[in-house]
C-alpha cells in the first residue's frame, strides 16, 4: 500500500506516484473519473494543463498578527478559529452578528450590523482569516465589517505563506484543487522543458520556468511570487508578439507592392482638392503614409484618431495617390450607411475629376452587381467603396494597389485576413481609440499612427447624465435648438437579444416623440433592418435638413457626418460601452457649433453610475477607451477572444502594459537575429508559438 504524504516543493521526488506531464488528470492522486469530468470543465485534462492553470488570486497569510499585537485603526489580519456565532436583534429591523474568534488562547470579535444572512456562513471550528481595522471595546479587540476569507482546515498552519486561490467550477473545491496542483508540481515540474536559452534568461533577468511554475502556485513570499509572475507574463506576451512578428516577417518577405511615390506635383494636385487646411496630426499621418506607399514593401498601417479628427481626408489622400499611379483602391466600411456617406463625400471631393468611383453594397441587384464586378475586373473603376460585400470571392480587381478599412474595430481578425490578401498597401482606420497596449498586442503587426488633434474650432460636447424627472426640461432645450435651425439625434436603447427587438424599441421611442415632445418637428427613423435604399433616403433627407431629428439605433454610431446636428438624446445609456457612447456623441462634434448630449439612464447600479459619470467628465476618447477596458474587462470590447485569439492566461493587457512593450521589442530583436526562429536553440520557442497562435495567425507554413 502506498501512503500519500503531502510534501513541499523542496522534495520533488519523494511521493513518487509517477505522474508525467501527459498523464490524464483522472490518474492523478485523489482525482479519479468523476472528478476528472469536473476538472475538464476548467480545461484541465492533463497534468500539464494543471501546471499552467494559474491562481486568480492569493490568500495572504504573510502578515497575520497575534491578537495581543493588534493596534487601533491600522489595517491588520488575524488568523483564528470560530468559537461562537451569535445573532441578536438590536431594534426594529436591526441586527448585530457577532463572531468570536480564538487564536492561541486569546480571542477577538468580528461584527456585522444588519446583515443577518451572514450568520449561515460561519460555524464553530471554522478557520478564518479576518482583515480590518481593529478597535478595542470593553477590553476586547473588535473588527467591524471586516474582510473575511475561509481558510481550508489543512492550511490552518499556513501562517506566513501565500495560498493560491483558483477559479472554481461546480463540484471542484479550493482545497482539492490545491492538492492536485501540489501533486503535479511535486511530480512533474522538473520535467517541464525550459523554452528560453539560458543566455536569454540571464540577459532578461527571468526565473527558470520550473521555478516560476512552483512559485506561481505556492510562493514562499511576495518576492518569489512577483518573480514568478514576471517570468510567466513575459513569456505569454513574448509568444504572442513572436506570433505577430512571424506573420509580419513572412508577409514582408513574400508580398511586394507597387511603389507609389508622392511627387511634388501629385501631392499638390491632391491637396488642391481639400477645402481646408489640414491639421498637424493629419499632415503627420499623411507623411507616414506617403513614406510607406513609396516603398515596394506593403504598407500595413493603423491610423487611430478620435471621432471627428478628420480621418476621411487621409484616406482620400492615400486613395488619390494610388489612383494617380493607375492603381485601383478598395475602401471597406462596416455599415451601408457609412458606405453611402463615403461615396457621397468622395463624390463631392472628386467633382469634375476623372476618378471613377462605385458603391458595392449588399443591396445591389444581381445584374447591377455583375455589371460593377465586370468594370472592376477590367479596370474601368478606380475606387470601390463597400461593406463586407467587397470581400466576397467573386470580387476581382484589375490592379488593386490599396485597401482602406474604415472603423476597423467593427471587423474581426478573420475578415481582415480575407481582404488582406487582396491588397498590397493596407490602411486601417479606427475612431474607437484602442488602448495602445491592446493595439500592440492584437494588431502588433501593424504600424500605428495616431492623430491627437482635432480640426480647428471643435468644442467638447456638453454632456449630461439624467434620470426621468429631467426629461421635460431637456426636451424644451432640445426644441429650442431645433427652432434655432439645428438638427438632432435620438438614440434608442440598445437591446442585446435581437435586431427585431431593437427595431421594436426604436419604433416605440419614435412614436412617443412624434406624439409628444417633438410633435412639431420633422422626424426620420433609421435602423439596421432597413434596406440600403431606405437608409440612403433618410440619410439624404437628414443631410439636407428635410429631416430635423434622426431617431435611430446605433447604426448612426460610426462615421455619420452632419455638422449641423448639435443635440443628442441617448436612451438607456447604461446599456452602452463608453467607447460606443463616445462614438455616438462624436456625431454632434462635427462642426464649430457646440454640441449637447444628454444620457438617460437607470442609475440604480453603482458601477453603472460611476462609469457614466466618468463619461460625462471626460471628452477624451483615448482615456475613455482605457476606462471602458477597466470597467468591462478585456474580455469585452477589445478582448483578445473577440478578435479570435486564444485568451491570455496570466498577462493583463492593462496592468502589464509595460511588459507588452518590452515583449514586442524583444520579439522583434529575436526575429531580426533569427528570422523564422530557425535556429535549433529556438526550436522549442518556435514550437510553442505555432501551437498557440499558428492557426489564428495563419502561420502554418512558417519556416
Ligand atoms: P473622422 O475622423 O471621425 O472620420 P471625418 O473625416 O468624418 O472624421 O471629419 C469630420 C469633419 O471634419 C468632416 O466634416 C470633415 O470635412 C471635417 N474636417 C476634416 N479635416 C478638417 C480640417 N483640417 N479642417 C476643417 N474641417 C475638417
Ligand atoms: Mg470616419
Amino acid at each position: 500500500m502506498e501512503i500519500y504524504v503531502f510534501d513541499s516543493m523542496s522534495h520533488p521526488t519523494s511521493s513518487g506516484s509517477g505522474a508525467q506531464l501527459t498523464t490524464p488528470v483522472q490518474f492523478l492522486k485523489g482525482v479519479g473519473p468523476q472528478r476528472a469530468i469536473r476538472l475538464a470543465n476548467l480545461g484541465l485534462r492533463t497534468a500539464q494543463d494543471v501546471l499552467f492553470f494559474f491562481p486568480r488570486d492569493y490568500q495572504d497569510l504573510t502578515d497575520v498578527r497575534a491578537i495581543a499585537d493588534l493596534e487601533e485603526d491600522a489595517l491588520l489580519s488575524v488568523l483564528g478559529e470560530v468559537e461562537d456565532v451569535t445573532l441578536r436583534s438590536i431594534g426594529p429591523g436591526r441586527s448585530l452578528l457577532s463572531v468570536q474568534i480564538r487564536q492561541d488562547g486569546q480571542w477577538m470579535r468580528a461584527v456585522w450590523f444588519n446583515q443577518p444572512f451572514l450568520e449561515k456562513k460561519f460555524f464553530e471550528g471554522q478557520c478564518l482569516l479576518v482583515a480590518g481595522k481593529p478597535s478595542q471595546r470593553g477590553g476586547v479587540w473588535e473588527m467591524t465589517h471586516p474582510h473575511v476569507e475561509v481558510i481550508e482546515q489543512e492550511d490552518r498552519d499556513a501562517e506566513g505563506r501565500l495560498l493560491p486561490v483558483y477559479p472554481l467550477t461546480e463540484g471542484v473545491y479550493q482545497g482539492h484543487l490545491r492538492r492536485v496542483v501540489r501533486e503535479v508540481l511535486d511530480e512533474c515540474v522538473q520535467s517541464v522543458e525550459e523554452i528560453f536559452p539560458e543566455s536569454f534568461l540571464a540577459e532578461h533577468h527571468l526565473a527558470p520556468l520550473a521555478e516560476a511554475l512552483g512559485n506561481i502556485h505556492f510562493p514562499d513570499n511576495k518576492t518569489s511570487l512577483a518573480n514568478a509572475r514576471k517570468r510567466l507574463v513575459y513569456q505569454e506576451l513574448l509568444l504572442l508578439q513572436l506570433g505577430l512578428g512571424l506573420r509580419r516577417q513572412r508577409r514582408s518577405a513574400t508580398a511586394t507592392a507597387p511603389v507609389l511615390e508622392a511627387t511634388g506635383k501629385i501631392d499638390a494636385r491632391i491637396r488642391r482638392r481639400f477645402p481646408f487646411e489640414l491639421t498637424e496630426g493629419q499632415n503627420a499621418a499623411i507623411a507616414d503614409i506617403v513614406a510607406d506607399m513609396g516603398k515596394a514593401c506593403p504598407m500595413n498601417r493603423l491610423l487611430q484618431g478620435d471621432v471627428g479628427s478628420g480621418k476621411t481626408v487621409i484616406a482620400l489622400y492615400a486613395t488619390l495617390l494610388a489612383v494617380a499611379h493607375g492603381c485601383q483602391v478598395a475602401i471597406m466600411v462596416p455599415t451601408e450607411v457609412l458606405a453611402r456617406q463615403h461615396a457621397r463625400v468622395l463624390g463631392e471631393f472628386l467633382q469634375a475629376s476623372r476618378v471613377r468611383t462605385t458603391l458595392i453594397s449588399g443591396s445591389l441587384t444581381k445584374s447591377q452587381r455583375t455589371n460593377v464586378l465586370g468594370e472592376l475586373k477590367n479596370g474601368e473603376i478606380d475606387v470601390a467603396i463597400g461593406t463586407h460585400a467587397l470581400v466576397q470571392p467573386d470580387v476581382e480587381f484589375a490592379n488593386l494597389g490599396l485597401v482602406v478599412i474604415d472603423e476597423q474595430h467593427k471587423f474581426g481578425v478573420r475578415q481582415r485576413a480575407e481582404l488582406k490578401d487582396a491588397g498590397p498597401h493596407y490602411l486601417v482606420m479606427t475612431a474607437t481609440p484602442i488602448p495602445r497596449t491592446v493595439t500592440m498586442t492584437l494588431f502588433g503587426d501593424l504600424d500605428v499612427t495616431e492623430i491627437r488633434d482635432l480640426p480647428p474650432g471643435r468644442q467638447p460636447v456638453n454632456t449630461y447624465l439624467a434620470t426621468d424627472e429631467k426629461r421635460e426640461k431637456w426636451w424644451e432645450f432640445y426644441r429650442n435648438k431645433l427652432s434655432e435651425g439645428r438638427q438632432g439625434y435620438v438614440i434608442a436603447p440598445l437591446i442585446e437579444e435581437s435586431e427585431t427587438w431593437d427595431v421594436a424599441s426604436l419604433s416605440r421611442v419614435y412614436e412617443e416623440l412624434a406624439n409628444g415632445p417633438l410633435s412639431d418637428y420633422r422626424l426620420g427613423m433609421i435602423h439596421g433592418r432597413m434596406s440600403g435604399k431606405e437608409k440612403d433616403a433618410v440619410m439624404r433627407q437628414f443631410n439636407d435638413g428635410r429631416v430635423q431629428v434622426l431617431v435611430g439605433t446605433t447604426v448612426v454610431e460610426v462615421g455619420v457626418d452632419v455638422p449641423n446636428a448639435t443635440v443628442m438624446t441617448i436612451e438607456g445609456a447604461e446599456r452602452f460601452g463608453l467607447a460606443q457612447l463616445h462614438q455616438l456623441r462624436g456625431r454632434i462634434r462635427r462642426g464649430t457649433l457646440p454640441g449637447y448630449c444628454t444620457l438617460f439612464a437607470d442609475l440604480e447600479n453603482d458601477a453603472t453610475a460611476e462609469r457614466l459619470e466618468a463619461f460625462v467628465k471626460s471628452g477624451d476618447g483615448f482615456e475613455l477607451a482605457e476606462l471602458d477596458f477597466k470597467f468591462r474587462g478585456p474580455g469585452d470590447l477589445f478582448g483578445t477572444r473577440q478578435h479570435g485569439f486564444p485568451p491570455l492566461r496570466i498577462a493583463d493587457l492593462l496592468r502589464d502594459a509595460k511588459v507588452v512593450q518590452v515583449a514586442r521589442r524583444d520579439a522583434q530583436g529575436l526575429l531580426d537575429a533569427d528570422p523564422g526562429l530557425a535556429n535549433p536553440e529556438h526550436a522549442l520557442l518556435r514550437q510553442r508559438v505555432l501551437r498557440r497562435y499558428g492557426s489564428v495567425l495563419e502561420l502554418g507554413d512558417v519556416g
